[in-house]
């Protein structure tokens, strides 16, 4: 069974997609994970993230694997490294070509063959599983989004300035809404869960509700 969860950055999808998984006890993939896998290989190899051909190429090559929630790349754990500034802001340049697309979505669903699935990123009720046991397209506002994300910053320490986070944050919705192919648009049949006022467990809490029932488990 799949159930594919999709929305705009700093939602929550990550850390409660796992945990929906772990609570139905499907497996986790993280394709938001596997972009950043690729871009930071890019990087690492001094690339231009912009060179179409190149990137494809690379694409087609490297091996990214996931043990448990650590990400790697030719058996190296790069799980820190791909959520460095330099891949995040270097990451919806190398998302945006169409090959590379391709290419993620075609091992994406390799990868779900193999057991139940919760997939989780932009594209995954559109484009990689359209037939989808359960779609779920998980948004908050902007400013719950962005306010989610400076509260986080603090925790770890970082300085973080309300308006560079929503003004990045908007930019990064607008490129993810307007890439020619996998945009990020509401899968036909999927269900809408604006989590702004809710807390963790209580997004966990309900989207387990609703994939119960849609599933009928
Ligand atoms: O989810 P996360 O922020 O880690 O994703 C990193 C980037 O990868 C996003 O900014 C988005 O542009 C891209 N992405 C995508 N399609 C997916 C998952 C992520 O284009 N299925």
């Amino acid at each position: 069974m799949i159930v594919t969860i999709d929305g705009p950055a700093g939602a929550g999808k990550s850390s409660v997609s796992r945990q929906l998984a772990a609570r139905l006890g499907f497996h986790y993939l993280d394709t938001g994970a596997m972009y950043r896998a690729l871009t930071w290989w890019v990087l690492e190899q001094g690339r231009d993230p912009g060179d179409r051909k190149g990137v494809a190429e690379l694409a087609r090559q490297i091996d990214i694997s996931f043990a448990g929630d650590r990400v790697l790349v030719a058996g190296q754990d790069v799980s820190q490294a791909i959520r460095s500034p330099q891949v995040t802001g270097a990451v919806s340049e190398v998302a945006d070509n169409p090959d590379v697309r391709q290419v993620m979505v075609s091992r994406q669903r390799d990868l779900a063959r193999s057991g139940d699935y919760v997939c989780e990123g932009r594209d995954q009720g559109t484009v990689a599983f359209p037939q989808a046991d359960c779609k779920i397209f998980l948004t908050a506002s902007a400013a719950e989004r962005a306010q989610r994300r400076c509260r986080q910053l603090v925790e770890q320490g970082e300085s973080a300035d309300l308006e560079e986070v929503l003004a990045a944050q908007n930019k990064r919705d607008l490129r993810d809404e307007s890439r020619p192919v996998g945009k990020l648009v509401k899968a036909v049949g999927s269900i809408e869960v604006l989590t702004d006022g809710m807390d963790f467990p209580q997004v966990v809490d309900h989207l387990e509700a609703i994939v119960v029932k849609e599933l009928g488990l």
